[in-house]
């Protein structure tokens, strides 16, 4: 750091042009040294001629002397006394003319001499004048500097107030839902997959990426499609998932849910989208062929049974019990997933029911009791295992049913320690039901390419898509009637829609032009979904 001569730092620039100047003036002194060496030798020069000069002329006194002599007593050598009278002569003639040189010299020098003094004063006025343009510049560049750090002070301010008031409006939204009793409607716009870039009949369909995540509220679907309008469209909701989003970020907006169920809420989390959108890796996470047996990868379902039993572990022992149901809504029947059946190999079909109090009901549906995660999923495992698949020309995984796992938790009110099992009856006890949900893919049977029962199913998944999308136009509409009873699959979760349950739709989108079709109408649904307006969500104790 070097600081000028009032003390202050001198900025980077200011350095330089006092690093050039101060080279400038040490070139200045070489030259001036020079000059003076010049003097010093032209002086001593001058010297030595003086000399020689006297010499010379005492050499011609002597000469002349003995001269007049050899005159006075020889009288014969006038000549030679001429020529030495010449040679002086000269002689004289050259020192005169040394000394006009020498005179000559000397104005020569002293004319440099004041010329370069002259500018020598000239750059040091110049110096000066740019060490004080530097150091005001330097002063302007401290104040600059101040003024920056304050900016960026109060730009950091103004950034965390953003983040509070971000927040706090969540947090207000949030309130607001609850409130409300809307249903919550998230988005999860899956990454762009190598089947995506399989060929395909269609020249116009494309593995080009069309749907966005703007922010985490905002969708944008860049629709070009041949013979329309290219448009953006954009969708709101409640929070929009990118293609980078994790499994474990994902749970994480979810898992305030969980804590609602042990709070006494119902909550019901459904994926809704076409099928290889993503809903069985959002709820249960890789198919098992897919090789990625790592935790990190975990979908919904086993998040949520974890998160539960921990949920669980931190209230009073015995306060809470578990039992799980699932269910399979397969061509408009329902299927216990848990029963199976030794004739016909296949799960058990049950009815469905609207209890006395409005509710829907399952009589005779399996329910086992769960003391751990690793039972729930040993039992959605063996579930699994019973569902009817059919692959389609989509996905050769695609799952055709809708598949609704239930996890009914039974609080044990001002209930500590159990002793016997009899104890759990003479306690009044609530129960909440948290369901998962993966639908059925939900493309048109066109896209399909499918045929006979193939077309069967895909045909009873559209008619069940479009009662729970009836359904919630019915609710978004106030009507007095809402067609829940048009289909099993909103029959079955009638209470999760218009009842007293905490409801998550999220909504699964694949990003390449071939599906834009599907992804507006999911987009379409999910708008819908927003609109629904619910009662405010009621606790169950
Ligand atoms: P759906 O249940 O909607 O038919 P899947 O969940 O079976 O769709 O997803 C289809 C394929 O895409 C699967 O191989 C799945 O692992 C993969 N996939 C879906 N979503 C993602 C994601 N977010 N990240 C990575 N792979 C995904």
């Amino acid at each position: 750091m070097r600081f000028t001569t009032s003390g202050q730092s001198m900025s980077p620039a200011a350095i330089n042009m006092h690093l050039v100047y101060q080279e400038r003036i040490k070139q200045l002194e070489h030259k001036l040294r020079v000059k003076e060496e010049n003097i010093v030798v032209l002086k001593t020069e001058n010297a030595i001629l003086h000399l020689k000069l006297a010499e010379c002329l005492n050499q011609t006194l002597v000469c002349s002397l003995g001269d007049t002599e050899m005159y006075d007593h020889n009288g014969p050598h006038n000549n030679e006394h001429r020529s030495i009278d010449a040679a002086i002569g000269k002689l004289s003639l050259a020192v005169q003319d040394l000394k006009h040189n020498l005179q000559s010299l000397r104005v020569f020098i002293t004319e440099e001499w004041k010329q370069y003094q002259n500018q020598l004063k000239d750059h040091i006025q110049s110096l000066l004048n740019h060490l004080q343009e530097l150091q005001y510049s330097s002063q302007c560049l401290e104040g600059m500097n101040e003024k920056i750090l304050t900016l960026e002070q109060s730009l950091s301010e103004v950034h965390e107030k953003y983040r509070t008031e971000k927040l706090r409006r969540k947090i207000l939204h949030n309130n607001l839902i609850e409130l409300k009793g809307n249903i919550r409607v998230f988005c999860r716009i899956r990454p762009c997959l190598p089947f995506d870039k399989q060929k395909s009949f269609n020249l116009q369909e494309s593995s080009k990426e069309i749907t966005f995540a703007l922010d985490d509220e905002t969708v944008l679907v860049k629709c070009n499609r041949p013979g329309h309008l290219a448009v953006d469209k954009i969708f709101h909701f409640e929070r929009v998932f990118s293609p980078c989003e994790t499994q474990c970020g994902i749970f994480e907006e979810v898992r305030p849910l969980i804590t609602s169920v042990l709070d006494g809420y119902n909550v019901c989390i459904m994926a809704y989208g076409q099928t290889g959108s993503g809903k069985t890796h959002t709820m249960m996470g890789p198919h098992s062929d897919a090789g990625t047996e790592s935790g990190a990868e975990l979908g919904l379902i086993p998040r949520t049974a974890e998160e539960l039993f921990r949920l669980i572990l931190e209230r009073p022992a015995g306060c809470h019990s578990v039992e799980v149901s699932i269910v399979e809504v397969y061509n408009n029947e329902i299927y216990d997933l848990l029963a199976y059946d030794r004739c016909t190999e296949l799960s058990v079909k049950r009815d469905i029911i609207t209890s006395k109090d409005g509710k829907s009901d399952v009589p005779s549906l399996t329910y086992e009791s769960a003391s751990n995660t690793e039972e729930v999923l040993n039992l959605v495992q063996k579930g699994l295992e019973l569902r009817v698949k059919h692959s389609t020309l989509i996905h050769a995984n695609s799952s055709r049913s809708h598949l609704v796992v239930t996890l009914t938790i039974t609080t044990h009110a001002g209930f500590d320690e159990p002793k016997h099992a009899s104890d759990w009856q003479n306690q009044k006890s609530v129960e909440t039901k948290l369901q998962l949900v993966d639908l059925a893919g939900s493309e048109c049977v066109g896209m399909s390419g499918v045929q006979g029962a193939a077309l069967r199913e895909a045909s009873f998944i559209n008619r069940s898509l479009s009662a729970l999308s009836d359904v919630l136009a019915a609710l978004s509409e106030r009507r007095s009637h809402v067609p829940y009873r048009n289909s099993k699959l909103t029959h079955l979760l009638q209470d999760s829609i218009g009842g007293d349950a905490k409801l998550l739709i999220m909504l699964c989108i694949s990003p390449c032009q071939k599906f834009i079709t599907e992804s507006l109408q999911t987009l379409g649904f999910g708008t819908r979904a927003c609109q629904v307006p619910r009662v405010p969500v009621k606790k169950r104790h």
